[in-house]
């Protein structure tokens, strides 16, 4: 019942104010009624004294027995001590006891007083009579002349009786209000502290979580002020924890989603958080975080780095290698932006890891490429440069040698710009394929084959070699369709047609065979020529690339018709592979997606 504190405080409080408030009124009482009673007897004894002195003066009882007998007889109704004294202070009759008796009463205070003043009073106890008594002395003068003091007494005890039972009723009155008061109290603290705790009670729902709990209930007082005033503080976290929590919805996601590595490594190079990318590319996946980079990354220097940006709060970026291993399923190059993240605790580092393995090998295939290219161009340029130099300074007279050197001219001119032109069109077919979605439409595999063999069939004459198209195995309808650009997919074949012309011998074969299955329509171009060695085959399809450099420069190859191919039947979701025997011929397989006109 009292374990509040505010319960004992407010009893405590209320008891204390209650219990000095009668306390102080009971003394005051107390104080005023013996004051009062004092008074009045005070007063009775004066009057008692000055009827008494008129009673003497207009009686004139000068002798001494009548004077006695009267005081004798006021004292016995009233029941008064009467002393009468002369004014020297010797008592000349007293109705206690004989006057011979008693001794000089000059020093007596309220005799004293009576000379000094118009009475004196005195309240003292009496041996005589073994009480407290009151006196009251006045003098009494005769033409200016002090003749006697007229003293009457009284006893205190009925006044004092009175008082003493006054002061039980008082003592009584206040504990049974302090039993009352503290009932009350206690009423009255339950009264105000209940609020209070079902305040807490509902404050510690609001705590556990439940941001959505709300007080209904109302004092009526100023507590209703301080409930709307948590409704609306839960209200407003409420607000703010469901944005919060969206906020970090969003970039949980966005993180997850994000291309790049990211984690959270603390001050001692130890990972703390790391996103799917992170736990996928460093295989982290079913391992315990909380471990050092060092063993996870295999890295000193990002957890060196990190401690370093901990240090210093300032970003950095390190390039961070990771070699393929058994481990780890391909080499990548990393550059990693570290910068200090506000952690709960500790001061905690942010790496974003970009993957830039792509960029570089971009960058080195641009560079082999330009270089190719230049080696490519430059080939033909000394050619022709030499021969023209020749045909300048030299006097040539002879006009076969003239016309040689013309020819030679004349063909170096033709290869670069057959080289040129192929670049650009490989410019242009990634710029098209990048800036956007080709149109693709229906191709009808079979005429466009046969108009590609009809544009090289000089070609296949001269080296009287066979082209056998439809193959006698063949089972694929004549209508077979492909979804390309025409004029494309003609290149593609041309291109393949060409090397097979080429790399015949003459006298060869060459067989074209198409198949269609639900996957797709599969064209095959077969020929029984000169071969690819199988170190060679998995890199024909590269740019430049060419087996025997001389043998390809008399046939007027450059190595770009392959990569060409490549590229083409890939922009039309088709894929392409070479089989080779050498000395035997080569087979290219291209397989496309089944055509769908709906699509
Ligand atoms: P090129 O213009 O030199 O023919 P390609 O890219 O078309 O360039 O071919 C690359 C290389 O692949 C050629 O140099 C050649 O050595 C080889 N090659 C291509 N087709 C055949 C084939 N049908 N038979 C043998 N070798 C071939």
């Amino acid at each position: 019942m009292f374990h509040s504190r505010i319960t004992r405080r407010c009893l405590a409080s209320f008891l204390l104010a209650t219990l000095t408030a009668l306390t102080i009124t009971g003394l005051l009482l107390l104080q005023y009624f013996h004051a009062y009673t004092m008074q009045k007897e005070q007063d009775a004894l004066m009057l008692n004294a000055q009827i008494i002195e008129q009673t003497l003066a207009a009686q004139g009882l000068s002798r001494s027995n009548e004077r006695t007998g009267l005081l004798q007889q006021l004292s016995d109704n009233t029941g008064l001590r009467i002393t009468i004294l002369n004014m020297d202070g010797t008592v000349l009759m007293d109705t206690s006891e004989p006057a011979a008796k008693l001794d000089n009463h000059f020093q007596r205070q309220e005799v004293q007083q009576a000379l000094a003043h118009e009475y004196g009073t005195a309240i003292r106890y009496s041996d005589t009579l073994g009480e407290n008594r009151m006196y009251v002395a006045i003098p009494v003068y005769q033409d200016g002349q002090l003749v006697r003091i007229i003293r009457t007494s009284n006893s205190l005890a009925a006044a004092e009786a009175s008082y003493q039972t006054l002061r039980q009723a008082l003592i009584a009155a206040i504990l049974l209000s302090a039993v009352i008061a503290f009932v009350l109290a206690v009423w009255l603290a339950k009264r105000q502290v209940a609020p209070l705790q079902r305040l807490r009670q509902d404050a510690a729902i609001i705590a556990h979580g439940d941001y959505g709990h709300r007080i209904n209930w109302r004092s009526g007082d100023e507590f209703d002020q301080l409930i709307q005033t948590i409704n609306l503080l839960t209200g407003n976290l409420s607000r703010r924890i469901a944005e919060a929590s969206a906020e970090a919805a969003k970039l949980a996601l966005v993180l997850e989603q994000m291309d790049n590595a990211v984690m959270l490594i603390d001050s001692r190079g130890q990972i703390i958080e790391a996103n799917r990318q992170a736990q996928e590319l460093f295989q982290l996946k079913d391992q315990p975080l909380k471990r050092h980079s060092i063993h996870l990354l295999g890295s000193a220097g990002l957890s060196e780095t990190a401690q370093r940006v901990s240090r210093t709060q300032c970003p950095e970026t390190i390039t961070y290698q990771r070699g393929s291993g058994q481990s780890a399923p391909a080499s990548h190059t990393f550059t990693i932006f570290l910068t200090p993240f506000p952690g709960q605790d500790t001061a905690q580092i942010l790496t974003v890891f970009h993957d830039i393995s792509l960029l570089q090998e971009i960058n080195e295939r641009q560079a082999e490429f330009i270089s190719n290219a230049a080696h490519e161009l430059s080939t033909p340029l000394t050619a022709l440069s030499g021969f023209a130099e020749t045909l300048a300074t030299q006097n040539v007279q002879q006009p076969e040698l003239t016309h040689h050197f013309a020819q030679v001219i004349y063909e170096q001119a033709q290869r670069m710009n057959r080289l040129i032109q192929d670049l650009l069109q490989l410019a242009r077919l990634e710029t098209l394929s990048h800036s956007q979605e080709l149109s693709l439409t229906p191709v009808s595999v079979q005429p466009a084959i046969r108009s590609v063999l009809a544009q090289l069939s000089p070609c296949f004459q001269e080296k009287k070699q066979t082209v056998l198209f439809p193959s006698a195995k063949d089972t694929a309808p004549n209508d077979l369709q492909i979804a390309a650009v025409p004029g494309l997919f003609r290149q593609i074949i041309r291109n393949l047609l060409e090397n097979a012309n080429k790399y015949t011998p003459a006298g060869g074969k060459i067989h074209i065979f198409l198949e269609a299955s639900p996957q797709g329509i599969t064209i095959r171009i077969a020929d029984n020529g000169i071969g690819i060695a199988p170190e060679h085959l998995p890199r024909i399809f590269d740019r430049f690339y060419r087996i025997d450099k001389a043998r390809a420069r008399s046939t007027g190859g450059n190595g770009i018709g392959l990569s060409l191919v490549h590229y083409l039947t890939e922009l039309f979701h088709g894929s392409i592979q070479a089989e080779s025997t050498l000395g035997q011929g080569t087979t290219f397989t291209l397989h496309f997606p089944p055509f769908n006109p709906q699509a």
